[in-house]
């Protein structure tokens, strides 16, 4: 323990940590002067809320206490006994917390203890504060990505900064950077999709909007970049499995986004993975954490683990005895938090006390998370107002927001002779709508609590009042809302009614919303082995297609669908992905063309599981040769989407040709015109090829993109910087820098050869951007 001189005070005797007027160092000195190792081991201890808690308690099964890791459950102990250890002050952290009641319980006992460490509440609020009921559920990740509009994602997130803060919620485990390399993982729909820049400016809008600069004050919420790393690629699809990527492979693709997280959004905490890479587990990766984040490239925030993981180390890797072992391995490579449960405490002060961890890996850890506390002002106030919650949550500006992204998120994929849009044309007729996605909340995505149903438009509700407007009549019939129980005789109604209309409306796809964990075709723990459709989707899909009518199909799922025969057959394709609270009236208008269809596809849709690993921005000899029973182009390349106008992209020009030092810019501009009838939008997206370098390089990479609006008739012109860095590769010591020679610059509005034109630039020396 410490010695009362080291304290400081303010002159009413009130001690300094306590003195909002005081700077941030100084109270972490003296509140840490006054904290003992226990103390300050506590404050990495984070616990599942009570009321989670209590739900699993009452839920719980005897064989379930086997699997106590799922249910964030402590076997043996009550939510009353974390009560009980928050008012002694051995707690830093909740998560799972999800009413602003709950918040401002557990911050009341944490004021009854000695120090009164008000507690940090961290949140998946990964599209909103979705866990809490009555918030605003944005489009999901994927669906934010295809808009290519960060400034939208940024505003989006701001917002959700603003209703988590309401809500008592301070940390928000987002943004998800993992780069997507294999869309059976279940987790697709979290991710920005496959390209590492995509995914970092994605990232880098959600961090800057969730904690502004400098996360300070009581707007602002940390964010938490996560999962440290490449849990995206695992060799069988599988979470947590294995990932055995080469070293060159997690530099190039999967360390960009986390370190642009760092370097320029300043992001203040970051989780580990699940999962291993080539042998060591993401939780106790001291290269990763310690040496490549923080001493090579400034990571200042703290690493949180992932659930359970630190004791996983031992339970499931094998590569630790026990649970104290875990930890010493853990902590020792960086780790500052565990999320959650009892035991870490006590085998971490034991730790210490036998010498096998510093001291000064807690100091640095308890100092850490003390700073998130000060700067968030949870010393001044750590409590909401339960009314003000309400008032903040689901704000008209923030309504506006989700839907703007909703508008820009959806991607046309198919529009057989222009079919869509509806509109005019055929007033009177009758549309029939059927399939598990058209009339529920599937649209929210994953990480979402069931919502008030006033404030959700499903796909059915949206049809209906755009619908009507527009002359059609619209009928509804529910074939089952698990794909897996489309029954027979569900199919036959289908029929019936379909063969009474003029249009079909097919609403499909997969179910990552977790209101109902035996309805979930996807989500964290739900991967694919296909690609396909589940259940007797397809089985519903072909008995329309007998009936030769127009086949409409809406896809909602946040990862690709490979039915290339469904595709062909449908006279329009639209994937909503999981866009959120207004999918519903989102996709009506672009189905009514009330707004002209903009998304952009985030990843490459194969055409067969049997395709993957299919991205665009792939080796040179990845397609030299053929499969003999599948083609080896995808079903729809990134960056692609139809437009209901038709837009011309001219060559690229650029401001030079040579490219020359650290700080030099090229400009490169493409001219856009609208040769449509309809005023619309359109991304305009630029790829640059190394030609000749010391190591192999993708085909193309994105480096660049700008969404601009084009009026029908109108040319603009959008002009895109190349930098350094978007010309930069990691040499053979793993240096980043830029080698001499020429290089391709594309640009078009999606990634296929046949969609991009291209110039050439060269680069006389050397450039060194990052020296290993
Ligand atoms: C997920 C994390 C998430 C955490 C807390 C884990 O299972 O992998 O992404 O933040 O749970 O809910």
């Amino acid at each position: 323990s410490c010695k009362e001189t080291k304290h400081s005070q303010t002159e009413d005797g009130n001690p300094t940590y306590q003195n909002a007027e005081a700077s941030v160092d100084d109270r972490i000195e003296d509140l840490m002067s006054r904290m003992t190792l226990e103390d300050k081991v506590h404050q990495m201890c984070q616990y599942v809320g009570l009321e989670h808690m209590k739900h699993a308690e009452n839920n719980i099964t005897a064989a379930d206490l086997d699997k106590n890791d799922a249910l964030g459950f402590y076997p043996g102990m009550l939510s009353k006994d974390v009560g009980i250890l928050a008012k002694e002050g051995k707690i830093g952290s909740f998560l799972h917390v999800v009413t602003p009641e709950e918040a401002n319980e557990l911050q009341k006992l944490a004021q009854e203890s000695p120090l009164k460490i008000p507690l940090l509440i961290g949140i998946d609020a990964i599209h909103g504060n979705g866990l809490v009921s009555g918030s605003t559920i944005y489009p999901s990740p994927i669906s934010q990505a295809a808009t290519f509009a960060d400034d939208l994602i940024k505003e989006g997130s701001r917002q959700t900064a603003l209703e988590m803060r309401a809500n008592g919620m301070h940390w928000s485990f987002t943004p998800n950077i993992d780069v997507l390399r294999d869309p059976r993982w279940g987790r697709t729909g979290e991710t920005y999709g496959e390209d590492p820049y995509l995914v970092g400016n994605m990232g880098i809008a959600t961090i800057n909007g969730l904690q502004s600069s400098n996360f300070s004050g009581e707007n602002n919420v940390i964010a938490c970049a996560k999962h440290l790393i490449a849990g995206s690629s695992s060799i069988n699809g599988l979470n947590a499995s294995p990932t055995d990527v080469s070293k060159r492979t997690l530099f190039e693709i999967f360390l960009p986004p986390y370190r642009r997280a760092v370097q320029e959004a300043n992001v203040y905490s970051i989780m580990a993975a699940h999962n291993e890479v080539a042998g060591m587990p993401g939780h106790m990766d001291k290269f990763m954490m310690n040496d490549l984040m923080r001493d090579r490239w400034g990571f200042e925030g703290f690493y949180v683990s992932d659930w359970n993981d630190v004791s996983r180390i031992a339970l499931w890797h094998h590569v630790a005895t026990d649970f104290k072992q875990s930890i010493e391995f853990s902590v020792n490579a960086g780790m500052d938090m565990n999320m959650h449960g009892p035991v870490f405490d006590k085998h971490l002060i034991e730790l210490v006390n036998e010498g096998k961890v510093d001291e000064a890996r807690v100091d640095y850890a308890c100092r850490k998370i003390l700073e998130a506390k000060f700067r968030l002002g949870l010393f001044e106030n750590p409590y909401v107002e339960i009314e003000k919650s309400k008032e903040v949550n689901f704000t008209e500006a923030h309504q506006k927001n989700a839907l703007e992204q909703a508008r820009r998120a959806i991607v046309l994929q198919k529009n057989k002779k222009g079919f869509l849009p509806l509109a005019e044309k055929g007033k009177g007729k009758t549309i029939f709508i059927t399939g598990p996605n058209a009339n529920n909340q599937t649209t929210l995505g994953d990480w979402v609590s069931p919502q008030p149903e006033e404030n959700i438009i499903t796909m059915v509700e949206g049809m209906k009042s755009i619908g009507e407007e527009n002359g059609y009549r619209i009928n509804y019939f529910d074939s089952g809302d698990r794909s897996k129980e489309i029954t027979k005789a569900n199919i036959d109604r289908a029929a019936y009614h379909a063969s009474h209309s003029d249009i079909i409306v097919l609403v499909l796809g997969e179910n990552s919303f977790r209101h109902d964990w035996k309805r979930k075709t996807t989500g964290e723990n739900i991967d694919r082995a296909t690609l396909k459709l589940s259940g007797n989707q397809m089985k519903l899909a072909d008995k329309m297609f007998e009936l030769n009518k127009p086949v409409i199909i809406v896809y909602v799922s946040g990862s690709p669908i490979a039915e290339p025969w469904l595709e062909q057959r449908a006279a329009a394709v639209v994937n909503t992905w999981e866009s959120g609270a207004f999918a519903g009236q989102a996709t009506a208008e672009i189905l009514f063309g009330e707004v002209n269809p903009s998304g952009k596809l985030p990843l490459t849709v194969p055409r067969s599981v049997g395709q993957l690993q299919m991205v665009y921005n792939h080796k040179p000899t990845a397609y030299i040769h053929k499969y003999n029973t599948e083609k080896k182009v995808p079903l729809h390349p990134f960056g692609f989407g139809l437009s209901y106008s038709k837009f011309e992209l001219s060559a690229p020009k650029v401001s030079k040709a040579d490219f020359a030092g650290i700080n030099d810019s090229i400009e490169v501009t493409v001219d856009v015109s609208n040769k449509g009838t309809m005023d619309g939008e359109e991304v305009v997206q630029l790829y640059i090829r190394d030609d000749v370098s010391s190591f192999t390089r993708p085909v193309k990479e994105l480096k660049g993109y700008k969404r601009i609006a084009v009026k029908a008739g109108e040319t603009k012109s959008v002009t895109i910087p190349i930098s350094a860095e978007s010309l930069a590769m990691y040499d053979k010591d793993f240096n980043f820098v830029v080698e001499p020679g020429t290089f391709t610059i594309m640009t078009g509005n999606s990634s296929a050869d046949k969609d991009l034109k291209e110039i050439k630039i060269s680069v006389k020396e050397r450039i060194t951007l990052d020296k290993n």
